[in-house]
């Protein structure tokens, strides 16, 4: 019998699972917003979902039977506080996880991340990344599939991080220009292979590394409550960006917007590989900084890491101190532009680019005020990214959305 057609009054006969019936396209909503942080008990869950308390229980406990999140009936009270606090949601800490794989030019690094954002496990990271994408993509695979067999976690899927555009629909990495792959390498397809002959289950994705930054950032980290989010971001190599609409990526017609790494900023700049000269990509990056300081750069580490300690720990040094204001007026210049494109209402940066807010946020929020047509823009907020491992987590995020769409449809 449909609901519809039921002639029971409201109210009678109502057990939890036909109040569920009810509230079933809440599921992923409530899910959505224990996973967020942005429902902490079942009262804010109630009131954001505009539902019935009774409705908003029923979803809280079949979410919690799914092994999704925890309920807890009984929080302490805060203190000073009166009356009965409300049941306390957070995400269930041995639930299902994803497996989620980062590939960047000074190796890769396999991981396992829950609802939350919460990374449960990671493998040590790896400082080789062969030409072959299917070798590289098999050794990140089975590092991650050792640590499902070792936690014994659920797997809802997996995602990968590239350091490349990847072109939609086919998934394909068009410009790894910091890794020896070819140019079009199917990574997607090619992941996919390697998480089905693994024996994992769920689906494979694979998308840019910033763009899966800014969607992490954006649901746990310094991206919260933002509309129109920017983020600019050093791999460790090169420079990308990432913009997060309404709490969507948008990735442009065929997954290839925010190439931000080819803004030029200097006309009369070095050469670089797209066949332009003077783009961020070559003039805001870590090997820019230790050849503006004269470092030559070491093989003992990434150069990321290189770059992060010189500023961080010889900024007292003239040479350094001025190549990190070069650095930073050239980064200024390029955010100005895509302020005057873009007008978001929050940016921010991660990688090298977070290390030189954080060594002078005056100057560099100068530079974007001094050069954005706005005069508001001055006053969008420059903020340093918050998450560890921000792309992992937002590779992670990719696997957790079909079980945010839909909890029931994806894990029964
Ligand atoms: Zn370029």
């Amino acid at each position: 019998m449909s609901g519809k057609a039921d002639p029971r009054p409201a109210g009678e006969g109502t057990t939890s699972r036909t109040r569920l019936d009810r509230g079933r396209g809440a599921l992923g909503p409530a899910l959505e917003l224990v996973h967020t942080g942005r429902a902490p008990t079942r009262a804010v869950l109630t009131a954001e979902l505009g539902v019935t308390r009774a409705t908003a229980g029923a979803v809280a406990a079949e979410l919690e039977a799914l092994g999704l999140i925890r309920v807890d009936a009984r929080p302490g009270a805060a203190a000073g506080s009166q009356g009965r606090p409300s049941h306390r949601l957070s995400v269930a800490e041995d639930g299902p996880v994803a497996l989620a794989a980062q590939v960047h030019a000074d190796g890769f690094r396999a991981a396992l991340v829950g609802l939350g954002g919460r990374i449960v496990a990671t493998a040590p990271g790896s400082e080789v990344v062969d030409a072959d994408p299917a070798k590289v993509l098999g050794s990140v695979v089975a590092a991650g599939a050792g640590l499902l067999e070792e936690t014994g976690r659920r797997c809802v899927g997996a995602g990968l991080a590239v350091p490349s555009a990847v072109a939609e629909p086919e998934g394909l990495a068009l410009n790894p220009l910091h890794l020896a792959w070819p140019a079009g390498a199917p990574v997607r397809e090619i992941f996919a292979e390697q998480v089905r002959a693994a024996g994992i289950t769920g689906t494979a994705f694979a998308a840019n590394d910033v763009n899966l930054a800014a969607l992490a950032e954006h649901r746990h980290g310094a991206g919260r409550g933002s509309r129109d989010l920017l983020c600019v971001a050093t791999g460790h190599r090169g420079v990308g960006g990432a913009l997060v609409l309404d709490g969507r990526l948008h990735s442009g017609s065929s997954g290839l917007a925010l190439e931000v790494g080819h803004l030029a900023v200097n006309p009369e700049g070095r050469p670089c590989h797209c066949g332009s000269r003077g783009c961020l990509d070559v003039e805001a990056d870590p090997l820019a900084l230790l050849t503006a300081a004269g470092r030559a750069p070491g093989p003992e580490m990434s150069l990321l890491k290189q770059a992060d300690d010189l500023i961080r720990h010889q900024y007292d040094d003239p040479e350094v101190r001025t190549a990190t204001e070069s650095l930073i007026d050239r980064l200024g210049l390029g955010l100005a532009g895509l302020v005057n494109i873009l007008n978001p209402d929050r940016i921010i940066l991660g990688g090298l680019h977070r290390t030189l807010l954080e060594a002078d946020p005056d100057r560099l929020r100068a530079v974007v005020a001094d050069r954005s047509l706005w005069g508001r823009s001055g006053g969008v907020p420059i903020l340093p990214c918050t998450l560890d491992h921000n792309s992992l987590v937002g590779a992670a995020e990719l696997a957790w959305q079909p079980v945010l769409d839909d909890p029931l449809g994806a894990l029964v």
